[in-house]
């Protein structure tokens, strides 16, 4: 069964074969979506154009999400290409290096905007782009985000603060594209072995600790977020918005 036959779908945050987000690629692409890919830098399309070609995308842009610009320009040429869209992924992070290893108070102001112009901000301004694409056509808008918006998580800093941004933006505009149709939901996924997890300092301690605490004794890997992410994006999800989906082998459920 092809559950997104004839979907259009627009994907944000493909580093490399080990991104969360080609895991949720590649299951929207077995379930039929026609896709289109962007990259953050010149370093990155090296490594995200062959995986994209490799399922057949032809829509392969420069997208850095700090520059108005570029986003306008993904915007225009999808609908120059395709005229509508359908489905869109937004699995994008970045905090600078030193401000998940300092302690949180340590926050510089440029740090705090850094973190939350990319993680946080992105999404409102993609999804004000894409909600103009998806007039009529049940949209869906899916981000990645992780407890450490909830709880203290050590090392995760103005990380957890963006994610808690980012989760309040979820239902805000949830709230704002309901009446056109369009649904807005987050994953927060269980620790996985990424390029960005692995700026993450003790990100090797977080995994260790998570498998042995969460109810089902281990870690979670990207396919099993790509399965939720398909149920969110797809008619299964058609009356779910503004929704937070824990991923984690219940881990967030735990007290002690
Ligand atoms: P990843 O493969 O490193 O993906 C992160 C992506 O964000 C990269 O493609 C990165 O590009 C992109 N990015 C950073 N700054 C950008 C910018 N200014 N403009 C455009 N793109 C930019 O890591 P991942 O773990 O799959 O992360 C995907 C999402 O899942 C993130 O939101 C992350 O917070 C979330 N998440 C991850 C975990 C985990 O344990 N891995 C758990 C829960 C949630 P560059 O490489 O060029 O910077």
């Amino acid at each position: 069964m092809e559950m997104l036959k004839g979907k259009k779908a627009v994907i944000f945050g493909v580093a490399n074969e080990r991104s969360i987000a080609w895991a949720i690629s590649r299951s929207l692409h077995e379930e039929g979506a026609e896709l289109a890919f962007t990259y953050a830098g010149e370093v990155l399309e090296k490594r995200v154009r062959p995986l994209a070609e490799g399922i057949g995308s032809r829509i392969i842009l420069p997208c850095d999400v700090t520059k108005d610009g570029q986003i306008d320009e993904v915007f225009a040429t999808l609908k120059a290409e395709w005229g509508a869209l359908d489905i869109l992924v937004h699995a994008i992070a970045f905090a600078a290096k030193e401000d998940l290893s300092n302690p949180y108070l340590q926050t510089s102001r440029q740090g705090f905007q850094l973190a939350l112009d990319v993680s946080s901000y992105s999404l409102v301004a993609l999804s004000r782009h894409a909600a103009s694409l998806m007039e009529g056509r049940k949209g869906a808008i899916l981000t990645l985000t992780y407890m450490g918006s909830e709880k203290v998580i050590p090392h995760y800093n103005v990380m957890g603060v963006a994610k808690a941004a980012l989760e309040a933006s979820v239902r805000y505009l949830a709230h704002d594209l309901g009446p056109k149709g369009i649904r807005v939901n987050a994953i927060s996924a269980g620790p996985i072995k990424t390029l960005a997890a692995a700026g993450i300092p003790g990100f090797k301690e977080m995994l260790h600790y998570s498998s042995e605490r969460a109810p089902l004794r281990r870690n979670v890997d990207a396919e099993e977020v790509a399965r939720a992410a398909l149920y969110l994006v797809s008619d299964m999800a058609s009356a779910v918005t503004g929704e937070v989906l824990h991923v984690d082998g219940g881990y967030n459920i735990m007290g002690m």
